[in-house]
C-alpha cells in the first residue's frame, strides 16, 4: 500500500505505513520482508525530500536483504541506495549501484524491477547531462543525455511488454526531459504526445511529470506563455506530492520563462523559491556526504564479504576436489597392482566373485605363468625381471578384449578371465598371446633376455565355480609346464 501510495503521489500518506510494516517484520524477525519495508520507507523519505533517516533505512535494507541472502529484495534495497546517492548527485556510485540493481533484477527474473531500476539508471545518467547544462558545456551534455534516452528506451520497451502503465508514463515524461536537454524538442514533443496517450489513470505524481517536462519543452522552444502555465501546473502538483526535485527545477524554468517575458517581479518571486529550494538541499546533501561515504565503505564491506564467501566456497570446492581424486587414487591402488597395471587380487577376487553369483554367464580362465623367471632374474637382476613382467602386463591389456579381465595373480603368475567365451575360442586367443609374448623382440630391453609363458585354461561353467576354475586352470598350467613349457593347455573336459 505504501509504494502504491508512492506511486499515485501521496507519499506522506504512504511513509507511515512503511515504517509500520517495517516494525511490525522486525518484531517477528523477517528479515526478507523487514528488509523490502525499509527500502520502501527509505524511498518515500527521499521523495519528500532526502533526510538522515532515508540513508539510514536504506542502508540497513541493503544489510537485512544481504542477511535474509533473499536477491529480488536485495535489488530493491540496492536501487533505493541507488536512488539515495543519486540524490545526493554521487553520480559514480549512483550509477554502479543502480546498473547491479537492475542486474539483480534479470538475475532472478523480475521484469517489473528490471525495468524501474533501469529507468532509474537512466535518470542518472540524465543527471550527469544536467550537470553540464548547468555548467554551460552543451556538448558535453549531449553523450551522456543520450545514453539515459538509449538505457530509458529499453525500458521503455520492458514497460510495455510488462504491460506497466505507470512506467511507461514515466518512461515517455524522462525520455521527454532528455530530449530537451539535448536541445530535441521535436522527439520530446513526441515522447509527450506518446505519454498523453497511455492507457490508466493519470496519477497525481504521473501529471506533475508531465506538466513539468512538458513547460520545461516549451521554454527551450521560446514558447514561454504557454510554458508558464504547464509549469505552475506542475508546482501545483509538486506541492500536493511533496516531490522536491520538480519543485526545486519547475521553480527554475519558471524564473527563465517569466524573465524572457519580462516579468522580472514574477521571475524574481521563482528565482528565490528556487534558490531557497536549492540551499536547503545543498545543505542536506553537505550534511550526508560523511554518512553516505560510510554507507559506501559499508557496502564495499558487504561486496567483499560476499565476494570472501565465493572465494571459500571455491577453495572448499577445489580442495573437494583434490579429495575426490585422491580417493579415486586410493580406489585404484587399492584395485590395480602398481608394477603391471592389471588387476590385483583384491580386485581379481571381486571379479570373480560376481560370475560366480551369475551361473548364467559363461567364461573361461587362463592361467599364465612365466617359464624360468627365476632365471630371469639370476641372469638379468631383478630390475629387468620387473621389466618383463611390466611388459608382459602391457602385452595382455593390449590383446584382450575391453570385456576380458587381466590380472597378476602373483609373482610372475597371470589370469585371464575371458567373458562370455566358449573355451576353443579363448584357447585360440591364449595361443595368440603365447606367440606374441615368445616374439617379442626383448632384445630391446636386455641383450640377450628371452621370454616364454605356460598357459592353462579351464571353462568356468564347466570346472562350476569360479574358485574351482582356477584349481582346474593350475593344474593345466602344471601339465604345460611338464611337459617343456611354451605351450597352451586346456581342460580337457
Ligand atoms: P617355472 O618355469 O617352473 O615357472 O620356473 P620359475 O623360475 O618361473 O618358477 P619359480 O616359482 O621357481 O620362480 C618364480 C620367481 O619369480 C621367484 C621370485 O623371486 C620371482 N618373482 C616373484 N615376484 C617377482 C617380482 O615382482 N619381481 C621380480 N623381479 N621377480 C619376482
Ligand atoms: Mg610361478
Ligand atoms: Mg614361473
Amino acid at each position: 500500500m505504501a509504494f502504491f501510495l508512492f506511486q499515485l503521489g501521496s507519499p506522506q500518506q504512504g511513509i507511515d505505513l512503511a515504517r509500520h510494516a517495517a516494525t511490525h517484520w522486525a518484531s517477528r524477525n523477517q528479515q526478507g520482508p523487514e528488509a523490502k519495508a525499509r527500502a520502501h520507507y527509505a524511498w518515500l523519505l527521499l521523495e519528500l525530500g532526502s533526510s538522515e533517516e532515508a540513508i539510514e533505512e536504506a542502508a540497513q535494507a541493503l544489510k537485512l536483504a544481504e542477511l535474509a541472502n533473499d536477491t529480488r529484495i536485495l535489488s530493491l534495497a540496492t536501487n533505493v541506495l541507488g536512488v539515495v546517492f543519486w540524490m545526493s548527485r554521487q553520480l559514480d556510485r549512483a550509477m554502479e549501484l543502480c546498473a547491479r540493481a537492475t542486474d539483480l533484477a534479470r538475475e532472478v527474473g523480475d521484469s517489473i524491477y528490471e525495468c524501474w531500476w533501469m529507468i532509474n539508471l537512466g535518470c542518472v545518467w540524465a543527471e550527469v547531462g544536467h550537470f553540464a547544462l548547468d555548467s554551460g558545456d552543451t556538448a558535453a551534455a549531449r553523450g551522456p543525455f543520450l545514453k539515459a534516452v538509449e538505457i530509458t528506451d529499453r525500458a521503455y520497451r520492458l514497460a510495455i511488454a510488462n504491460d506497466d502503465p505507470w512506467a511507461e508514463r514515466l518512461c515517455l515524461g524522462n525520455n521527454a526531459d532528455y530530449y530537451t536537454g539535448m536541445g530535441d524538442t521535436i522527439s520530446a514533443a513526441e515522447c509527450l504526445t506518446k505519454y498523453a496517450k497511455v492507457k490508466g489513470h493519470n496519477y497525481t505524481r504521473g501529471m506533475e511529470q508531465y506538466y513539468y517536462t512538458l513547460g520545461q519543452a516549451l521554454v527551450a522552444e521560446g514558447r514561454y506563455p504557454q510554458a508558464i502555465e504547464n509549469l505552475k501546473e506542475a508546482i501545483l502538483l509538486a506541492n500536493l506530492t511533496g516531490n522536491i526535485e520538480t519543485l526545486l527545477q519547475a521553480n527554475n524554468f519558471l524564473s527563465k520563462a517569466y524573465e524572457k517575458q519580462g516579468c522580472y517581479q514574477e521571475a524574481l518571486e521563482a528565482h528565490k523559491e528556487y534558490h531557497q529550494l536549492a540551499l536547503h538541499l545543498a545543505a542536506e546533501r553537505a550534511q550526508h556526504k560523511a554518512r553516505l561515504a560510510e554507507i559506501h565503505y559499508e557496502t564495499r564491506k558487504l561486496r567483499n564479504l560476499a565476494a570472501s564467501e565465493t572465494q571459500r566456497a571455491e577453495q572448499f570446492a577445489a580442495s573437494f576436489r583434490i579429495l575426490e581424486e585422491k580417493a579415486a587414487q586410493l580406489t585404484e591402488a587399492a584395485l590395480v597392482d602398481p608394477l603391471t597395471n592389471l588387476c590385483n587380487r583384491r580386485h581379481l577376487d571381486m571379479i570373480l566373485t560376481s560370475y560366480r553369483d551369475d551361473i548364467q554367464r559363461p567364461f573361461v580362465l587362463a592361467m599364465i605363468d612365466v617359464d624360468h623367471f627365476k632365471r630371469i632374474n639370476d641372469t638379468f637382476t631383478h630390475v629387468v625381471g620387473d621389466k618383463v613382467l611390466a611388459e608382459i602386463g602391457r602385452l595382455l591389456r593390449r590383446h584382450i578384449r575391453s570385456t576380458d579381465t587381466a590380472a597378476r595373480f602373483g609373482g610372475e603368475e597371470f589370469l585371464l578371465v575371458f567373458d562370455n567365451a566358449e573355451l576353443a575360442d579363448a584357447c585360440n586367443s591364449c595361443e595368440r598371446l603365447r606367440r606374441v609374448i615368445l616374439e617379442r623382440n626383448w632384445d630391446e630391453i636386455e641383450p640377450g633376455l628371452q621370454v616364454s609363458v605356460s598357459i592353462g585354461l579351464a571353462d568356468g561353467r564347466a570346472a562350476g565355480s569360479p574358485f574351482l576354475a582356477i584349481e582346474a586352470a593350475d593344474r593345466n598350467l602344471y601339465t604345460a609346464k611338464r611337459l617343456g613349457r611354451n605351450q597352451v593347455i586346456p581342460s580337457q573336459g
